[in-house]
């Protein structure tokens, strides 16, 4: 596939020439602290800024959602505009003529496998979505406006469907010029090998699962065949879609601003319905219950996550079980419950979003001491005695008092007891429970300690990576002195290809510009990192972080010299190791010495 792109030099003017922080503006109110400039972020929900523009590196990230990227980056995901697009507008705002595009055969070969099985997904969804409103997609598009479905958001969330025939899809991609084995490994196609390669998906109505960036990762297609089980079909786990890891509509969630809560629901056609009716901010897990990283991932985009499954007993179970999943991800939950048995999406078509919008979210305890009321049997003595243990420990676990207090009188009212003696029960429930936090409490104060609370500290709990991002980072501004630092001293890999990246000219916008999903992630956050404040501080910087590093080797090289030591048996090879861990000992003190660096460790 010969790609056309704009030339590398015209590129690089024009991100020099635009101004990131300009760019930003009309979206975010910034303010300078430092170097940089900070504001609300425009991709996640946050009530104080963590989101940086770096107008030395001409780039954004935000240390809450974790977004990150260039001036053309920012402007394709602010106005949700294709790459090419996005380049076009700000050339036009720089007032910078375009170009030719120039033919880079090569471009395909240099991207790496996760972006090759990343564009084969969405060629297929394009392929999907076309096929839809072909004559023989029809049946597939009658049963979608059998649901309620308009065009409109058919289109939003790019629907389609998938001929009933052996391998249209394979033939057509594989014409595109993806290999067989690329489309298998995509999930795409099913077959042993090359040869008898066929569509996974067939006569389904598929839904592209669509992550945060954009990005398709997968599909789930639904069969209109009772004879076809299953009734969703979930692409596989592939190197590019794990369906432990994500939600569905992750990308209209990213697109919502100001979102108050999310609202997880149990299918897809729940989410599809429920947007339709103007309800914001909803997502699905993937065809598997809740798991923490999807917890966390929900607990990103708004304060609060309501689950609103379905109202029969499975989907009550199933709220049970994703209330503790939160609690103990700290992320802060209740339940809309959906009456008569009703799912979301049923209750939406039946009753409208004004019924909708009347529903009030239930607090866990609440809902927790609904469902045990449910399942109790206050008719006999033993029944009421068994109820208000349960639900004595229930709320111990509350720790707002006005909250314990209506429960408490509620639970009197309920089984007949007084209140001396339901509070006591209370006391005593569950000896051992009230001293760990419960999960509640932890998700309370994890809300009000806001978004910068939640910071990645990957690098603070590995000093080693700490030190080689921070050398990453002083090399993007120019404060690393280039003679001294060798990429050789980074361990990890990703670092060490940016470092490469940048010590042979390339500006940090242009590595992110040509950079993986993964790379620009790691990028991203690594060139927003500050290693100094003032401009005078940063060779002092530069130059610890190198004895670090170089401190690192050695520790490791030490190790390895002294475990070598103690196992060999041989006295010559013995003596060496002894000695090797000698000379090492003293380079390592000698490093350690406070005139090589203030504040050593
Ligand atoms: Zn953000």
């Amino acid at each position: 596939m010969a790609m056309r792109r704009y030339p590398a030099g015209w590129l690089d003017e024009l991100y020099a020439k635009a101004d990131i922080v300009q760019v930003v503006s009309p979206y975010v109110q910034l303010k300078r602290n430092g170097r940089k400039y900070w504001g609300l972020c425009p991709f996640h929900h946050e009530k104080t800024p963590s989101f940086s523009v770096s107008p030395e590196l001409n780039l954004y990230y935000c240390f809450g959602c974790k977004a990150g990227g260039n001036v053309v980056q920012f402007l394709m995901e602010a106005e949700h505009l294709p790459y090419q697009e996005a380049v076009e507008r700000l050339a036009d705002q720089m007032h910078m003529p375009l170009p030719e595009m120039v033919e880079d055969p090569g471009w395909e070969e240099r991207r790496s496998r996760r972006d090759r099985l990343l564009s084969a997904n969405r060629e297929a969804a394009a392929w999907y979505h076309r096929y839809l409103w072909t004559d023989e997609g029809k049946k597939i598009l009658d049963y979608l406006y059998g649901r309620g479905l308009e065009d409109g958001i058919i289109r939003r969330f790019g629907l389609g469907a998938s001929p009933r025939d052996w391998n249209r899809l394979t033939r057509a991609l594989t014409e595109q010029g993806f290999t067989r084995e690329e489309l298998i490994s995509a999930g795409l196609s099913a077959g042993r090998d090359d040869q008898d390669a066929r569509d996974f998906f067939r006569d389904r109505a598929m839904f592209p699962i669509i992550d945060q960036f954009g990005n398709v990762l997968a599909f789930g297609g639904r069969t209109l065949e009772k004879d076809l089980p299953p009734k969703y079909l979930n692409t596989g786990d592939t190197p590019v879609f794990n369906k432990r890891k994500g939600v569905f509509a992750a990308n209209l969630l990213r697109k919502e601003r100001h979102l108050d809560r999310v609202l997880l629901v149990e299918g897809y056609m729940d989410v599809v319905t429920l947007t339709q009716a103007g309800v914001r901010g909803t997502a699905a897990t993937l065809g598997t219950s809740l798991t923490p990283e999807q917890a966390q991932l929900l607990g990103r985009f708004a304060p609060e996550v309501w689950v609103g499954y379905d109202g029969d007993e499975a989907g009550q179970h199933a709220i049970e079980k994703a209330l503790t999943i939160f609690e103990e991800a700290g992320v802060a939950v209740r339940v809309l419950y959906f009456p008569d048995g009703l799912d979301p999406d049923e209750f939406i078509r039946q009753r409208g979003i004004e019924a909708f919008d009347a529903l009030k979210p239930m607090n866990p305890a609440r809902y927790r001491l609904t469902r045990l009321l449910e399942r109790s049997d206050l008719t006999g003595d033993e029944g009421r005695i068994e109820y208000v243990k349960a639900a004595a420990e229930e709320i111990r676990r509350v720790s707002e008092p006005v909250e314990r207090e209506v429960y408490v009188r509620d639970v009197c009212a309920r089984s007949g007891f007084d209140r001396e003696t339901v509070l006591a029960q209370v006391g005593a429930a569950a000896p051992g429970r009230a001293e760990a936090p419960s999960g509640q409490t932890r998700a309370r104060s994890a809300v009000r300690s806001g978004p910068a609370a939640g910071r990645d500290s990957a690098a603070g709990r590995d000093p080693g990576r700490a030190a080689e991002r921070m050398a990453v980072s002083l090399l993007a501004v120019g404060h690393m002195p280039k003679d001294l630092f060798r990429p050789e001293d980074l361990k990890d890999e990703g670092l060490r290809r940016i470092a490469q990246k940048l010590l042979s000219g390339q500006s940090p916008a242009a590595i992110l510009e040509d950079a993986s999903v993964e790379e620009r992630d790691l990028a991203a956050s690594v060139f927003a990192e500050q290693a100094f404040q003032q401009e005078e501080d940063a060779l002092t910087v530069a130059t610890d972080c190198l004895r670090r590093l170089r401190l690192n080797r050695l520790t490791e090289e030490w190790e390895a010299a002294r475990r070598q030591a103690s196992a060999e048996t041989d006295p010559e090879k013995r003596r060496a190791a002894l000695t090797r861990v000698m000379e090492l000992n003293a380079e390592m003190t000698k490093l350690k010495q406070p005139n090589h660096m203030k504040g050593a460790e």
